[in-house]
């Protein structure tokens, strides 16, 4: 049974996040604060986080940076400024996905449950994918390009193991969105741009002589096919 920690401050909201979770099969643990949610997150090592950005003392980014330090497990961010989304995902850290407040709970719970799923049809993937000196480990979640290792977010992972899996292929910025966030939004695709900008620019700083990904105007993006 997956664990979520829900971090926010408004205890009614809380409750009823805990109590929606609950109902929906999963074991759900609350957190007021930073600091009380980073005990937590090194007690209990939950499976997935629902993070809201406006927390007193530690912000939510803050918190999100300190938790990514040990463990690289799903991070829901919730905010109640749509015009902090783009930001977001376009971040280092790279919430894995987002809600806007006001939020039903069933929209959120609908979110734990298609990125744990995503979570879990990547384990049905081939241990290692390979492309050039670029690889993909799929149960690690780790990159590795000529034997340095590439820094991913879960999100920017799960968009470059989807193209990895099959060069060539071209994929829509929907078929991408959804492998990384396992549901789609639309009008959110350009949000993809951002994610491909990022997971290239780490790329180019371990092989600055090789474009992996290409883009295909108007469709979306490819893995570029290469020799071993
Ligand atoms: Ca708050």
């Amino acid at each position: 049974m997956s664990l979520i920690l829900v971090v926010e401050d408004e205890k009614e909201l809380n409750k009823v996040l805990q109590a929606y979770l609950t109902r929906a099969g999963y074991r759900a643990l609350s957190a007021y604060s930073g600091h009380e949610a980073l005990r937590v997150w090194e007690s209990e090592k939950p499976d997935l986080v629902i993070l809201d950005l406006n927390l007193p003392g530690m912000d939510g980014l803050e918190l999100a940076r300190e938790m990514r330090k040990t463990r690289d497990v799903p991070i829901i961010m919730a905010t109640a400024r749509v015009d902090e989304v783009d930001r977001l995902i376009g971040l280092e850290l790279g919430a894995d996905d987002y809600v806007t407040k006001p939020y039903s709970p069933r929209e959120v719970v609908a979110r734990v449950k298609a990125v744990l799923r995503r979570g879990a049809r990547t384990q049905e993937m081939p241990a290692v994918l390979t492309l050039g000196k670029l690889s993909l480990d799929t149960n690690a979640h780790s990159a590795k390009l000529g034997g340095a290792s590439v820094e991913l977010t879960p999100t920017e992972f799960g968009m470059l193991q989807l193209l990895v899996s099959q060069p060539g292929r071209v994929f829509t910025r929907l078929q991408l969105l959804e492998a990384a966030q396992g549901m789609s939004y639309e009008g959110y695709e350009r949000s993809v741009d951002v994610h491909v900008k990022n997971i290239r620019r780490k790329l180019k700083d371990a092989d600055p002589d090789q474009q992996y990904i290409e883009t295909v105007f108007g469709v979306g993006y490819r893995a570029r096919k290469m020799e071993l």
